[in-house]
């Protein structure tokens, strides 16, 4: 299923929640080791976006999955260029809005929408020739359990919201808030919840830059090689 079988790759996983810095940090690492980068939550995403797209009430479970099963989801697994398609649109603009951003929790909960992009998420790995470093919520514990690296990144949820109303320019007291509204739906799903995964490398980032997480997780890929 996952690569840790295979010798020749490198696979990295990385799950937390929302403002946390794992996008950055999967991005930078695998740069830094000529890696693919998959980014799973800009899948569930564009999975919302299509389900909006089609008009579809995202509560409604049964509905969602039968418009799911049409939904050509294509993530770019360049870390320098992460965009995602649906079929032949660019929707990396549109997904990072708010009607997004606000209905992702309840298309993520429906579990054959999470099977049919768990497939394509193991897929996507296991064509990555070198490895590939990917992020999201459930990667640990339910994608790719087999994983070489695995790490859950958390922060306290004010600095999450502080970096996430910088990054989209939005009103930190309310960005916690919604924040802090996806991560209890997030973790109170039946469907692979958001959870640190027992065997996974817990690093806080409250306090950490990006270069100093990455440094972090550079040496922790340099001390699983010495093994
Ligand atoms: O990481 P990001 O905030 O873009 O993820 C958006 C949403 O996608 C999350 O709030 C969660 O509902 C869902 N997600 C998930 N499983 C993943 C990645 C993301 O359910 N592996």
């Amino acid at each position: 299923m996952s690569k840790s079988n295979d010798n020749s790759k490198l696979v990295i996983a990385i799950d937390g929640p929302s403002g946390s810095g794992k996008s950055s940090v999967a991005k930078a690492v695998a740069t830094k080791l000529g890696l693919q980068y998959l980014d799973t939550g800009a899948m569930y995403r564009a999975m919302t976006w299509w389900v909006l797209e089609k008009g579809i009430d995202p509560i409604d479970g049964d509905a969602v999955f039968d418009v799911a099963q049409v939904a050509q989801i294509k993530p770019s697994v360049d870390p320098a260029n992460p965009i995602i398609q649906v079929g032949s649109i660019d929707v990396s603009g549109p997904i990072r809005g708010d009607l997004v951003t606000s209905n992702v929790s309840a298309v993520s909960a429906v579990s054959e929408v999470r099977t049919l992009l768990v497939q394509l998420q193991r897929e996507i790995v296991q064509a990555a020739p070198k490895g590939i470093v990917v992020e999201g919520r459930d990667i640990c514990s339910v994608v790719l359990p087999d994983a070489h690296l695995k790490l859950y990144l958390t922060a306290d949820p004010a600095a999450r919201a502080a970096r996430r109303a910088a990054e989209v320019g939005s009103d930190p007291t309310a960005t916690q808030e919604k924040l802090v509204q996806r991560d209890q739906a997030d973790s109170t799903r039946k469907a692979s919840p958001l959870e640190v995964s027992p065997d996974a490398t817990l690093v806080d980032t409250t306090h950490l830059d990006l270069p100093e997480v990455v440094e972090q997780v550079l040496r922790l890929v340099a001390e699983l090689e010495n093994v």
